[in-house]
């Protein structure tokens, strides 16, 4: 008999919230997390630890195509990249689920359609409390519920921002945004809409982490263990390589293997292809569940760019992720294919700047950097990459990962810029400065920003151009699943968490039907 009924590796956005799902069933659960918990300290708000010095960065080292070694911008804690995350929590649209066609090509429609996933969207807004107005974003899907939580408030250099986008003719809306943010009642919010929140960890437990609002709640059920520093390194099969009999763990320096009659990867895209390339066998030659050699194939994370542009008044904004764009989404009347998405992050402060060379170079000594932070309205624009699979994780001979990546979309991307750009002179912004910024990517090296990466092992019908199927279940055993961001086919140009715990929350009552355990109830509409 197996020590747990399943085995989840991961904590972050698939499997912690998977873990959650699973939690009130009373079967036996462990999850495995590399990481610790991310300890709670001052630094945690503190932009020189975090973007200067990457205190909270793995020490990891990958490889590009070239093999040149870079540190990947992972992070390795209780609730995965969510305890970093800038928390925009978007449905992908509807359209996302159909093939598409880009100027690069076609993205791939999914195996399921957006009705399926619909349910589990809701779940997930109620489940990380997500704030937002319905109606405003003309490419919103359709959905069976509000948001659970009104929209979060823009400040007023924002609220300005959007009165002159409105004016331009555009359809600017508020960002869905997962904080646990009470504006009513200030004085009992968690949340205290703070300057530190995109890309920093929140020291106030108030951001919508997978450790906050999955990880440490699931455990509150006796049946929900939890490893912390203990590394998935290997996955056993039996000896006809259809079924994991064991997970091999690396804990406190010693290795053990550990049995479940079900076990669920979700190392986030990357580590996930690691562990089942680095798991080949007899049976299993080219990487478990590798018969399709699409494993670490399609690798997408957005082809993106953060942008800072001067407003002519200072933007005093603190909290500034509450606007997004989506009118170039599909593309526009002069070019007829996706652009993709628009929105704001973090407001940047000169500490963020030391070592950007195009803002020193061009913006400073003529303005001091506090001057431009001062100034700065700070934009992410994601154009959607296309699965390629020559974009690939491979595994080399020292076990590191090595990440072949070119994008694609270059053409569109550039479209979308010029469009913002274009639009600078009618926001009260100077015409002339709209500057790409490294520091948001933590690196100029763009192979290494893999926070929205995704697609490498895409789930699918047919077993020969797929690892998983619709359950996400990979097709060649029968007891392993994969639910981190590894299985989309294509990733649309929306951020990609809400999709991920989604879509844990859907294979989640799969797996509890196929034990025949009853379903999770529905979540409770919370108070912030
Ligand atoms: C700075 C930053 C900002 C972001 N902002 C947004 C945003 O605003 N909106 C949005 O939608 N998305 C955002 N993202 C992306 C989002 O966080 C990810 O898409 C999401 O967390 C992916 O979920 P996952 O389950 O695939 O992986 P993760 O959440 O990364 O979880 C993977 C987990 O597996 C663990 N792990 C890895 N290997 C092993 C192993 N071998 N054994 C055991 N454990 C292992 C890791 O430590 C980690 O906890 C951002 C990411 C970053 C880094
Ligand atoms: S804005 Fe709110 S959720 Fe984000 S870090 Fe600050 S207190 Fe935490």
């Amino acid at each position: 008999m197996s020590a747990y009924d399943v085995i989840v590796i991961g904590s972050g956005a698939g499997g912690g919230t998977l873990a959650h799902r699973l939690a009130p069933s009373g079967r036996r659960i462990l999850l495995i997390e590399r990481g610790d918990w991310l300890p709670r300290e001052p630094q945690n708000w503190d932009a020189g630890p975090v973007f200067v010095d990457n205190r909270y960065v793995s020490p990891d080292t990958w490889y590009d195509a070239e093999g040149k070694p870079f540190q990947p911008q992972v992070h390795y804690f209780v609730g995965g990249a969510t305890k970093l995350y800038g928390a925009a929590l978007y449905r992908l649209r509807q359209e996302d689920f159909l093939p598409l066609t880009h100027y690069d090509g076609i993205s791939p429609g999914w195996p399921i359609e957006y009705e399926e996933m619909e349910p589990y969207y809701t779940l997930a807004e109620q489940r990380y409390q997500v704030h937002g107005a319905r109606g405003e974003d003309p490419t919103e899907p359709w959905s069976s519920a509000p948001y659970p939580f009104p929209a979060v408030s823009h400040e007023p250099r924002i609220q300005q921002l959007s009165d002159d986008l409105e004016r331009a003719g555009h359809q600017p809306f508020h960002a869905p945004c997962g904080v646990v943010l009470d504006e009513a009642d200030m004085p009992h919010s968690a949340c205290v809409r703070c300057a530190t929140c995109d890309g920093f960890p929140c020291l106030v437990h108030a951001k919508s982490d997978a450790d906050v609002l999955a990880v440490r709640p699931a455990l509150e059920h006796s049946n929900v263990e939890l490893w912390t520093n203990a590394e998935a390194v290997r996955l056993e099969t039996n000896a006809a390589g259809t079924a994991v009999t064991g997970v091999v763990v690396e804990r406190n320096g010693e290795r053990e293997t550990v049995t479940g009659d079900l076990v669920v990867v979700s190392c986030g895209a990357a580590n996930s292809a690691k562990l089942l390339l680095a798991s080949a066998s007899d049976a299993h030659p080219r990487g478990l569940a590798n018969g399709s050699d699409q494993v670490g194939r399609n690798y997408m994370f957005h082809n993106s760019v953060a942008v800072l542009a001067l407003s002519k008044e200072p933007n005093p904004t603190v909290f500034q992720k509450t606007l997004g764009l989506n009118d170039f989404y599909y593309g526009t009347t002069d070019f007829d294919y996706p652009m993709g998405n628009i929105q704001m992050v973090g407001k940047s402060s000169a500490q963020m700047y030391r070592g950007e060379k195009p803002i020193q170079t061009r913006l400073a000594p003529e303005r001091t950097l506090e001057e431009v932070a001062r100034h700065a309205v700070d934009f992410w624009l994601s154009t959607e990459d296309l699965p390629r699979p020559d974009n690939r994780v491979t595994l080399r001979d020292d076990g590191n990962i090595a990440l072949a990546y070119t994008p694609s979309n270059d053409e569109p991307k550039a479209r979308l810029y010029h469009q913002l750009k274009s639009l600078l002179g009618v926001l009260g912004m100077h015409h002339d400065h709209l500057l790409p910024r490294h520091a948001y990517l933590k690196n100029d090296i763009p192979v290494a920003g893999v926070a929205h990466q995704a697609g490498t092992c895409r789930f699918g019908h047919d077993p020969a151009t797929s690892v998983l199927n619709t359950d996400c279940r990979a097709h060649e055993v029968d007891n392993l699943y994969v639910v981190d961001t590894s299985f989309f086919p294509s990733i649309g140009a929306v951020n990609p968490a809400l999709t991920a715990m989604a879509n844990g929350l859907r294979v989640g009552d799969h797996l509890l039907q196929r034990m025949g355990a009853p379903e999770s109830q529905p979540e409770p509409a919370g108070v912030a």
